[in-house]
């Protein structure tokens, strides 16, 4: 969790580190806070945190699209099942309701993100990673530095992971 201090605010922050977008991004998510369709098979999690400029102040109305698995690895490739976009509230922060996807062939669990702060900003496209995953050691597309912390309360699991992108 980056949390900057007032007296910080000047601080550099290191962008988001990039991960490979793969094969399964669909432009054209619909825009919304709750991604998984009733039925779809996993545990449900809730991912929350903020969005940041390399300042290290809070990026209002920033883009993110997100698109995962479900509990099996399986994407939905033909509809928008597990996959959805929003926009940072004022201070910056972004809430999404979900489920943990599932591992697939070589790859470990992963949700699959693309960030900006605006239209005229580039986009950062990446994956966030579960922690304690066995496959992380051999998932080749695995990145230490975009690791979620996840707690299990008694509503549910609740991830976070702050994103700090290039503002222009
Ligand atoms: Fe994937």
């Amino acid at each position: 969790m980056i949390m900057p201090e007032k007296n910080e605010a000047k601080r550099k922050l290191n962008l988001t580190a990039a991960v490979e977008e793969g094969p399964y991004y669909k432009p054209g998510s619909p825009e919304r806070k709750a991604i998984a369709g009733p039925g779809t098979y996993g545990i449900k999690m809730t991912l929350e945190g903020r969005v940041f400029d390399s300042q290290g102040q809070p990026v209002p109305g920033a883009w993110l699209d997100f698109w995962h698995a479900d509990g099996h690895g399986n994407y939905d490739n033909e509809a928008y099942n597990l996959r959805g976009h929003q926009y940072a509230d004022n201070e910056g922060r972004y809430r999404l309701e979900t489920l943990i996807p599932g591992d697939y062939m070589m790859r470990s669990p992963h949700v699959h993100v693309k960030v900006r702060a605006n239209k005229k900003s580039p986009v950062i496209t990446t994956q966030l990673f579960f922690p304690g995953e066995t496959k992380n050691e051999t998932d080749p597309i695995f990145e230490k530095l975009t690791v979620i912390d996840v707690k299990d309360t008694i509503d549910g699991h609740k991830a976070t992971f702050d994103f700090v992108v290039e503002r222009h």
